[in-house]
């Protein structure tokens, strides 16, 4: 693919791109792909989301809860996102609109979604604070409280997805399908490719809204 053209503008769709988010598509219980360059950009067009849907669906909400232990990316508002204190206290003041509750913790989950709540943001399997599996029945039930609130449950499959886990994405092998999940690192295997993908029921992005 270099050798014929390695950019195209993101006015324009390019056929690989195409059959890349087909092949998404199809293997997944998902929609709509967005693809970015790195997973922390794919985590911030995944929130984006949330929070336009947010906006549109659930009174103007904009907060996103994420767990200790876990890894988003380091970007600015990623850091945030992320529930590591040591990636964060260099680079205060934290982004506004996260909550960080334990791991594993169904009922810190509960006690932390406020009318504000638009999103939860969890790894199905943490890879970077640990190796850390959820608890029996802990994924379930953040889909149930998620529909039970009209809230989006993001899963971050940077790590998790393509294969990792042994099944195709990871969520697969816990049978609970997420609203967006992002994918990078083994989608590209080297090559900065990354992508946000939706159910068409949470699909509020549209044309000019986001960049890649
Ligand atoms: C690596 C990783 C990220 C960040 O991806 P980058 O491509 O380094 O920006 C986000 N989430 C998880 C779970 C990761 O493992």
């Amino acid at each position: 693919q270099a050798e014929k053209i390695i950019q195209t503008s993101n006015q324009f769709y390019s056929i690989p791109q195409l059959e890349l988010a087909e092949a998404l598509v199809e293997n997944s219980d998902l929609d709509k792909v967005f693809f970015a360059n790195s997973g922390a950009e794919a985590n911030e067009g995944a929130v984006k989301l949330a929070r336009k849907y947010g906006r549109l669906h659930r009174n103007g909400a904009q907060s996103v809860i994420t767990v200790l232990n876990s890894f988003h990316g380091r970007t600015q508002t990623m850091i945030a996102a992320t529930g590591q204190p040591h990636y964060q206290e260099a680079w205060k003041p934290l982004a506004p609109g996260f909550t960080n509750v334990p791991y594993n913790d169904f009922d810190a989950m509960k006690a932390a979604t406020t009318d504000e709540t638009c999103a939860i943001m969890v790894e199905v399997l943490q890879g970077e604070g640990g190796v850390n599996v959820p608890t029996e029945g802990y994924l379930k039930g953040l889909r149930e409280w998620c529909d039970e609130k009209n809230i989006l449950l993001i899963f971050d499959e940077i790590q998790t997805g393509m294969g990792r886990l042994g099944t195709l994405f990871g969520y697969q092998s816990f049978g609970v399908v997420p609203d967006v999940m992002t994918l990078a690192k083994g989608l590209g295997n080297g090559v900065p490719v990354a992508a946000f993908i939706c159910k068409e029921s949470c699909n509020v992005l549209e044309p000019g809204d986001h960049g890649s």
